[in-house]
């Protein structure tokens, strides 16, 4: 039997259970091959593992503690650096697997695109998916410099496959004209702030939902650590205040995107990452 200490090295905090016994598999998804600005979020899901040693497995938030949850840690997915399209459908066919196996999903990015990946798996089985989304960015372009698979195209890319109506943005600061225009007649956009999200909880209520966490959402006086920081953002009290409400939810996915650990010196954006995460597993377990 491994010690406490290593299993908490080699998996995140407290998710050391067999994956045939666990009712919720994450997994991490090493790519940042469309990345606009600073690449780098293919090392996220290491730098959380090894650091999330410095944090507690017990949540005051919410009074349970992580390891008291079937939760396996299933590694990394291979990811062909280059091509978005393959590794998208590896995202796919992985989190396809984990669904029908009876489990949820739960990604640590790498870029945001690869949300697609993991939302295609689980809108194929829950064709009346909701998606909520946390993010400093739009993410609504068509495209981007002629790539239709781009981390500034995901959101376009998941309206394509959900349709209007469904999906719900907060805290966005950045986009283009285009993207804004755009984005008013085709999803629910909360600029700045979270503000709304207990209205959002309430109109998914009883929807299979999706919540996907672009971490740059975070100011970047708190969360230095990503490729495209965007000055503005919500705190991380706002972020797991608006989390919790969702707490109860229908959830039938999750991921947390885009830390990029070498522009986090003082290693403040990865500690940042695994609360979010430790929380988010505990609430929508
Ligand atoms: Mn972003
Ligand atoms: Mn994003």
């Amino acid at each position: 039997m491994p010690s406490k200490l290593e299993a908490g090295v080699r998996t995140f905090a407290g998710c050391g259970a067999p994956y045939d016994e666990s009712e919720v598999v994450l997994f991490g998804a090493p790519f940042d091959s469309t990345t606009s600005y600073r690449p780098g979020a293919r090392f996220a899901s290491s730098s959380i593992r090894s650091e999330s040693i410095g944090i507690e497995t017990y949540s005051p938030y919410q009074m349970e503690d992580i390891e008291n949850l079937k939760i396996s840690d299933a590694g990394d997915l291979e990811l062909p650096f280059g091509n978005a399209g393959r590794a998208l459908d590896v995202v796919e066919t992985f989190c396809g697997k984990v669904l029908d196996d009876g489990k949820m999903p739960v990604m640590i990015g790498g870029e945001h695109l690869l949300t697609f990946g993991a939302v295609r798996a689980v809108a194929a089985r829950h064709p009346d998916l909701r998606l909520i989304h946390f993010d400093a960015h739009a993410d609504l372009r068509r495209d981007y410099m002629g790539e239709s698979l781009s981390h500034a195209t995901v959101m376009r890319r998941v309206w394509d496959l959900l349709g209007d109506g469904r999906i719900y943005q907060f805290g966005i600061r950045s986009g283009t004209r285009e993207e804004f225009d755009w984005a008013t007649a085709h999803v629910r956009t909360e600029l700045f702030t979270v503000r709304g999200i207990d209205g959002c909880s309430e109109a998914v209520s009883g929807y299979p939902v999706y919540i996907s966490v672009d971490l740059d959402v975070i100011d970047p006086s708190e969360f230095p650590g990503t490729g495209t920081p965007e000055a503005g953002g919500v705190s991380f009290k706002d972020l797991l205040d608006a989390l919790l409400c969702l707490k109860g939810l229908n959830v039938a996915g999750f991921d947390i995107c885009e830390l990029a650990p070498h522009y986090d010196v003082s290693g403040i954006s990865t500690a940042l990452a695994c609360k979010v995460l430790r929380e988010m597993l505990i609430a929508y377990y």
